[in-house]
Protein backbone atom coordinates (compact mmCIF):
# COMPACT_ATOMS: atom_id res chain seq x y z
CA UNK A 1 0.00 0.00 0.00
CA UNK A 2 1.57 3.70 -0.79
CA UNK A 3 0.21 6.13 1.18
CA UNK A 4 0.39 10.10 0.56
CA UNK A 5 -0.10 12.78 2.84
CA UNK A 6 -1.53 16.65 1.75
CA UNK A 7 -1.37 19.51 3.60
CA UNK A 8 -4.86 21.56 3.14
CA UNK A 9 -3.22 23.75 0.75
CA UNK A 10 -1.97 20.80 -1.49
CA UNK A 11 -5.05 19.45 -1.05
CA UNK A 12 -7.35 21.84 -2.22
CA UNK A 13 -5.10 21.88 -5.81
CA UNK A 14 -5.59 18.45 -6.04
CA UNK A 15 -8.39 17.10 -4.40
CA UNK A 16 -10.86 19.83 -3.17
CA UNK A 17 -11.64 22.63 -1.01
CA UNK A 18 -15.14 23.27 1.52
CA UNK A 19 -15.53 23.87 5.18
CA UNK A 20 -14.19 20.69 6.53
CA UNK A 21 -11.37 20.04 4.17
CA UNK A 22 -7.88 19.98 6.85
CA UNK A 23 -5.41 17.73 4.83
CA UNK A 24 -5.77 14.38 3.56
CA UNK A 25 -4.11 10.65 2.89
CA UNK A 26 -4.45 9.04 -0.05
CA UNK A 27 -3.37 5.60 -1.07
CA UNK A 28 -3.17 2.72 -3.66
CA UNK A 29 -4.39 0.93 -4.75
CA UNK A 30 -8.18 2.79 -4.84
CA UNK A 31 -10.46 3.90 -7.35
CA UNK A 32 -14.11 4.44 -8.41
CA UNK A 33 -16.17 1.93 -9.93
CA UNK A 34 -19.80 1.47 -11.12
CA UNK A 35 -21.32 -0.86 -8.99
CA UNK A 36 -23.73 -1.58 -11.52
CA UNK A 37 -21.90 -2.16 -14.59
CA UNK A 38 -19.27 -4.81 -12.07
CA UNK A 39 -22.46 -6.39 -10.55
CA UNK A 40 -23.92 -6.72 -14.32
CA UNK A 41 -20.35 -7.46 -15.59
CA UNK A 42 -20.32 -10.94 -13.26
CA UNK A 43 -23.95 -11.81 -13.60
CA UNK A 44 -23.03 -11.93 -17.38
CA UNK A 45 -19.74 -13.67 -17.02
CA UNK A 46 -21.46 -16.48 -14.94
CA UNK A 47 -24.32 -16.78 -16.88
CA UNK A 48 -21.82 -17.30 -20.02
CA UNK A 49 -20.35 -20.09 -18.06
CA UNK A 50 -24.22 -21.40 -17.54
CA UNK A 51 -25.03 -20.39 -14.03
CA UNK A 52 -28.98 -19.98 -14.35
CA UNK A 53 -29.93 -16.63 -12.35
CA UNK A 54 -33.04 -16.36 -10.57
CA UNK A 55 -34.44 -13.19 -9.96
CA UNK A 56 -37.14 -12.05 -7.17
CA UNK A 57 -37.05 -15.42 -6.06
CA UNK A 58 -36.92 -14.52 -2.26
CA UNK A 59 -35.95 -17.57 -0.09
CA UNK A 60 -38.44 -18.21 2.47
CA UNK A 61 -37.61 -21.68 3.77
CA UNK A 62 -34.94 -24.28 3.88
CA UNK A 63 -35.79 -28.02 5.03
CA UNK A 64 -33.41 -30.58 4.62
CA UNK A 65 -34.73 -34.22 3.39
CA UNK A 66 -32.66 -37.38 2.43
CA UNK A 67 -29.43 -35.64 2.41
CA UNK A 68 -30.88 -32.64 0.40
CA UNK A 69 -31.77 -28.82 0.89
CA UNK A 70 -34.90 -28.18 -0.66
CA UNK A 71 -35.20 -24.45 -1.11
CA UNK A 72 -38.90 -22.85 -1.04
CA UNK A 73 -39.14 -19.63 -2.83
CA UNK A 74 -42.06 -17.83 -3.23
CA UNK A 75 -42.98 -19.50 -6.45
CA UNK A 76 -40.71 -22.17 -6.78
CA UNK A 77 -38.62 -25.06 -4.91
CA UNK A 78 -35.45 -26.25 -5.44
CA UNK A 79 -33.48 -28.88 -4.83
CA UNK A 80 -29.93 -28.49 -4.13
CA UNK A 81 -26.62 -30.76 -2.48
CA UNK A 82 -24.78 -27.46 -1.23
CA UNK A 83 -25.79 -23.89 -0.35
CA UNK A 84 -24.07 -20.84 0.36
CA UNK A 85 -25.67 -18.02 1.99
CA UNK A 86 -24.35 -15.07 0.50
CA UNK A 87 -27.28 -12.35 1.25
CA UNK A 88 -24.63 -10.02 3.42
CA UNK A 89 -26.74 -7.28 5.68
CA UNK A 90 -30.27 -8.79 3.95
CA UNK A 91 -30.08 -11.90 5.41
CA UNK A 92 -33.22 -12.55 8.12
CA UNK A 93 -32.47 -14.98 11.11
CA UNK A 94 -34.00 -18.45 11.09
CA UNK A 95 -33.38 -19.08 7.51
CA UNK A 96 -29.77 -21.05 8.80
CA UNK A 97 -30.50 -21.30 12.67
CA UNK A 98 -26.83 -21.48 13.27
CA UNK A 99 -26.21 -17.74 11.36
CA UNK A 100 -28.56 -16.83 13.74
CA UNK A 101 -27.91 -13.66 16.01
CA UNK A 102 -24.49 -12.63 13.89
CA UNK A 103 -25.66 -9.68 11.87
CA UNK A 104 -26.51 -6.17 12.72
CA UNK A 105 -27.95 -4.80 9.37
CA UNK A 106 -27.16 -0.62 9.28
CA UNK A 107 -28.86 1.04 6.79
CA UNK A 108 -26.13 3.15 5.05
CA UNK A 109 -27.93 5.73 2.57
CA UNK A 110 -26.71 8.20 -0.51
CA UNK A 111 -27.79 11.05 -2.31
CA UNK A 112 -27.37 12.32 -5.71
CA UNK A 113 -27.50 15.91 -7.08
CA UNK A 114 -27.81 17.09 -10.26
CA UNK A 115 -24.96 17.65 -12.41
CA UNK A 116 -22.67 20.71 -11.11
CA UNK A 117 -22.16 23.31 -13.46
CA UNK A 118 -18.41 24.09 -14.14
CA UNK A 119 -18.46 27.22 -11.99
CA UNK A 120 -20.32 25.03 -8.99
CA UNK A 121 -17.28 22.68 -9.00
CA UNK A 122 -15.11 25.10 -9.37
CA UNK A 123 -16.37 26.87 -5.80
CA UNK A 124 -15.12 24.12 -4.03
CA UNK A 125 -12.10 23.43 -6.43
CA UNK A 126 -13.30 19.98 -6.81
CA UNK A 127 -10.96 18.25 -8.85
CA UNK A 128 -10.36 14.66 -8.27
CA UNK A 129 -13.03 11.67 -9.31
CA UNK A 130 -11.70 9.48 -6.85
CA UNK A 131 -13.80 8.65 -3.41
CA UNK A 132 -13.20 10.76 -0.33
CA UNK A 133 -13.76 9.60 3.05
CA UNK A 134 -13.49 11.86 5.89
CA UNK A 135 -12.51 11.03 9.30
CA UNK A 136 -15.63 11.73 11.46
CA UNK A 137 -16.55 8.67 13.33
CA UNK A 138 -20.26 8.81 11.65
CA UNK A 139 -18.14 9.33 8.49
CA UNK A 140 -19.78 10.83 5.01
CA UNK A 141 -18.35 9.33 1.58
CA UNK A 142 -18.63 11.31 -1.54
CA UNK A 143 -17.40 11.41 -5.08
CA UNK A 144 -17.90 13.36 -8.28
CA UNK A 145 -19.67 11.76 -10.73
CA UNK A 146 -18.37 11.33 -14.64
CA UNK A 147 -21.43 13.61 -15.94
CA UNK A 148 -20.98 16.17 -12.41
CA UNK A 149 -23.33 14.76 -10.64
CA UNK A 150 -22.53 14.68 -6.64
CA UNK A 151 -22.44 11.43 -4.78
CA UNK A 152 -22.48 11.39 -1.03
CA UNK A 153 -22.73 8.96 1.29
CA UNK A 154 -23.78 8.59 4.86
CA UNK A 155 -25.40 6.29 7.78
CA UNK A 156 -28.71 5.94 7.21
CA UNK A 157 -31.96 6.05 9.73
CA UNK A 158 -32.91 3.77 12.20
CA UNK A 159 -36.44 3.17 10.87
CA UNK A 160 -36.31 1.78 7.52
CA UNK A 161 -39.39 3.00 6.23
CA UNK A 162 -40.00 5.11 3.21
CA UNK A 163 -40.73 8.43 5.55
CA UNK A 164 -37.49 7.92 7.62
CA UNK A 165 -35.95 7.62 4.31
CA UNK A 166 -36.58 10.73 2.82
CA UNK A 167 -36.41 12.54 5.94
CA UNK A 168 -32.53 11.20 6.48
CA UNK A 169 -32.50 12.28 2.45
CA UNK A 170 -33.23 15.84 3.71
CA UNK A 171 -31.26 15.75 6.28
CA UNK A 172 -28.13 14.49 4.50
CA UNK A 173 -28.58 17.13 1.66
CA UNK A 174 -28.29 19.35 5.06
CA UNK A 175 -25.01 18.37 5.93
CA UNK A 176 -23.49 17.93 2.94
CA UNK A 177 -24.27 22.10 1.96
CA UNK A 178 -22.85 22.61 5.43
CA UNK A 179 -19.62 21.26 4.37
CA UNK A 180 -19.52 22.51 0.30
CA UNK A 181 -21.58 25.75 1.09
CA UNK A 182 -21.29 27.51 -2.32
CA UNK A 183 -23.76 24.31 -3.74
CA UNK A 184 -26.69 25.40 -1.32
CA UNK A 185 -29.05 26.09 -4.42
CA UNK A 186 -28.07 22.28 -5.91
CA UNK A 187 -31.07 19.84 -5.86
CA UNK A 188 -30.90 15.95 -5.12
CA UNK A 189 -32.19 14.39 -7.93
CA UNK A 190 -32.05 10.94 -6.47
CA UNK A 191 -31.76 9.40 -3.44
CA UNK A 192 -31.21 5.72 -2.19
CA UNK A 193 -30.11 3.17 0.56
CA UNK A 194 -29.78 -0.54 1.67
CA UNK A 195 -28.71 -2.61 4.33
CA UNK A 196 -24.38 -3.23 5.32
CA UNK A 197 -23.94 -6.13 7.64
CA UNK A 198 -22.09 -5.65 10.65
CA UNK A 199 -20.78 -8.05 12.64
CA UNK A 200 -18.72 -8.78 16.13
CA UNK A 201 -15.73 -9.50 14.32
CA UNK A 202 -15.70 -6.13 12.59
CA UNK A 203 -14.17 -8.50 9.31
CA UNK A 204 -15.78 -10.80 7.37
CA UNK A 205 -16.94 -13.86 7.72
CA UNK A 206 -16.07 -16.85 4.75
CA UNK A 207 -16.61 -20.48 5.97
CA UNK A 208 -18.30 -23.66 5.98
CA UNK A 209 -21.02 -24.67 8.42
CA UNK A 210 -19.06 -28.31 10.35
CA UNK A 211 -20.72 -31.34 9.07
CA UNK A 212 -22.84 -29.58 6.87
CA UNK A 213 -23.13 -28.47 2.66
CA UNK A 214 -23.89 -24.90 4.09
CA UNK A 215 -21.20 -22.12 2.73
CA UNK A 216 -21.46 -18.56 3.78
CA UNK A 217 -19.77 -15.34 3.29
CA UNK A 218 -20.69 -12.06 4.94
CA UNK A 219 -19.81 -9.42 7.17
CA UNK A 220 -18.04 -6.78 4.97
CA UNK A 221 -18.57 -3.92 7.45
CA UNK A 222 -19.80 -1.37 4.51
CA UNK A 223 -16.65 -2.28 2.78
CA UNK A 224 -18.29 -5.10 -0.02
CA UNK A 225 -18.15 -4.00 -3.16
CA UNK A 226 -14.55 -5.95 -3.67
CA UNK A 227 -14.47 -8.26 -1.12
CA UNK A 228 -17.67 -9.83 -1.72
CA UNK A 229 -17.00 -10.62 -5.21
CA UNK A 230 -13.43 -11.62 -4.12
CA UNK A 231 -14.91 -13.89 -1.16
CA UNK A 232 -17.31 -15.80 -3.26
CA UNK A 233 -14.16 -16.66 -5.55
CA UNK A 234 -12.54 -18.05 -2.11
CA UNK A 235 -15.78 -19.76 -1.69
CA UNK A 236 -16.10 -21.73 -4.53
CA UNK A 237 -12.30 -22.65 -4.63
CA UNK A 238 -13.74 -24.72 -1.66
CA UNK A 239 -16.96 -25.59 -2.85
CA UNK A 240 -15.64 -26.97 -5.78
CA UNK A 241 -12.13 -28.85 -4.99
CA UNK A 242 -14.01 -29.94 -1.72
CA UNK A 243 -10.43 -29.22 -0.09
CA UNK A 244 -11.45 -28.64 3.82
CA UNK A 245 -9.12 -25.86 3.73
CA UNK A 246 -9.73 -21.93 2.55
CA UNK A 247 -6.46 -19.84 1.37
CA UNK A 248 -7.22 -16.91 3.49
CA UNK A 249 -5.92 -14.96 6.49
CA UNK A 250 -7.35 -16.43 9.54
CA UNK A 251 -9.09 -12.96 10.20
CA UNK A 252 -11.80 -13.94 7.78
CA UNK A 253 -12.09 -17.70 8.74
CA UNK A 254 -15.16 -18.58 10.33
CA UNK A 255 -17.93 -17.14 12.07
CA UNK A 256 -18.22 -13.78 14.14
CA UNK A 257 -19.41 -14.80 17.98
CA UNK A 258 -23.15 -14.08 18.25
CA UNK A 259 -24.52 -10.67 19.42
CA UNK A 260 -24.59 -10.85 23.07
CA UNK A 261 -28.52 -10.76 23.57
CA UNK A 262 -29.37 -10.17 20.41
CA UNK A 263 -32.44 -8.88 20.85
CA UNK A 264 -31.30 -5.87 21.58
CA UNK A 265 -28.96 -5.45 18.68
CA UNK A 266 -31.05 -1.71 17.52
CA UNK A 267 -30.40 -0.53 20.62
CA UNK A 268 -26.56 -1.28 20.88
CA UNK A 269 -26.62 0.40 17.35
CA UNK A 270 -28.50 3.56 19.28
CA UNK A 271 -26.45 3.74 22.30
CA UNK A 272 -22.64 3.63 19.88
CA UNK A 273 -24.72 6.16 16.99
CA UNK A 274 -25.66 8.73 19.98
CA UNK A 275 -21.85 8.50 21.17
CA UNK A 276 -20.38 8.89 17.92
CA UNK A 277 -22.62 11.62 17.04
CA UNK A 278 -20.96 13.26 20.34
CA UNK A 279 -18.30 12.79 19.34
CA UNK A 280 -18.03 13.81 16.17
CA UNK A 281 -19.92 17.71 17.74
CA UNK A 282 -16.93 18.04 20.58
C1 LIG B 1 -25.88 2.95 0.31
C2 LIG B 1 -24.72 2.00 0.35
C3 LIG B 1 -23.46 2.43 -0.01
C4 LIG B 1 -22.38 1.56 -0.01
N1 LIG B 1 -21.15 2.02 -0.40
C5 LIG B 1 -20.11 1.16 -0.49
C6 LIG B 1 -18.87 1.59 -0.97
O1 LIG B 1 -18.67 2.76 -1.30
N2 LIG B 1 -17.85 0.68 -1.04
C7 LIG B 1 -18.01 -0.61 -0.67
O2 LIG B 1 -17.08 -1.42 -0.77
N3 LIG B 1 -19.21 -1.06 -0.18
C8 LIG B 1 -20.25 -0.20 -0.08
N4 LIG B 1 -21.46 -0.64 0.39
C9 LIG B 1 -21.56 -2.03 0.86
C10 LIG B 1 -21.72 -3.01 -0.29
O3 LIG B 1 -22.82 -2.62 -1.07
C11 LIG B 1 -21.94 -4.42 0.27
O4 LIG B 1 -20.88 -4.75 1.14
C12 LIG B 1 -22.00 -5.44 -0.87
O5 LIG B 1 -23.07 -5.13 -1.71
C13 LIG B 1 -22.17 -6.85 -0.32
O6 LIG B 1 -22.36 -7.69 -1.43
P1 LIG B 1 -23.21 -9.03 -1.29
O7 LIG B 1 -23.38 -9.57 -2.67
O8 LIG B 1 -22.59 -9.90 -0.25
O9 LIG B 1 -24.61 -8.58 -0.67
P2 LIG B 1 -25.71 -7.58 -1.24
O10 LIG B 1 -25.16 -6.73 -2.35
O11 LIG B 1 -26.29 -6.90 -0.04
O12 LIG B 1 -26.76 -8.55 -1.90
C14 LIG B 1 -27.48 -9.46 -1.11
C15 LIG B 1 -28.60 -9.97 -1.99
O13 LIG B 1 -29.27 -11.02 -1.33
C16 LIG B 1 -30.64 -10.91 -1.64
N5 LIG B 1 -31.43 -11.62 -0.61
C17 LIG B 1 -31.58 -11.31 0.68
N6 LIG B 1 -32.38 -12.20 1.31
C18 LIG B 1 -32.75 -13.11 0.36
C19 LIG B 1 -33.59 -14.25 0.37
N7 LIG B 1 -34.21 -14.67 1.48
N8 LIG B 1 -33.78 -14.92 -0.79
C20 LIG B 1 -33.16 -14.52 -1.95
N9 LIG B 1 -32.34 -13.44 -2.00
C21 LIG B 1 -32.15 -12.74 -0.88
C22 LIG B 1 -30.90 -9.42 -1.63
O14 LIG B 1 -32.09 -9.11 -2.34
C23 LIG B 1 -29.66 -8.90 -2.32
O15 LIG B 1 -29.82 -8.84 -3.70
C24 LIG B 1 -22.57 0.22 0.40
C25 LIG B 1 -23.83 -0.23 0.77
C26 LIG B 1 -24.90 0.65 0.72
C27 LIG B 1 -26.26 0.15 1.11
Amino acid sequence: MKQKFFSKEEFNEVGHGGIEQYGAMSYKPGFAINPLKFLLGIANAAKNAGVKIFQKSKVIKIEKSKGKFIIISNGSIIKANKVVMATNGFYKDDIFPKLNNMILPVISNIIITRPLTTEEIKSHNFITNNPVLNIRNLLFYYRLLKDNRFLFGARGDLVGSEKSSLEKSKNMELQMKKVFPNWNNVNIDFHWRGLIAITTKFSPSIGKIEDDEIYYSFGYQANGVNTAPWSGNELAKLIVSNSKNLNISKLYKGLPSKFPFPKLRLFYLKLVLAYYKYMDKN
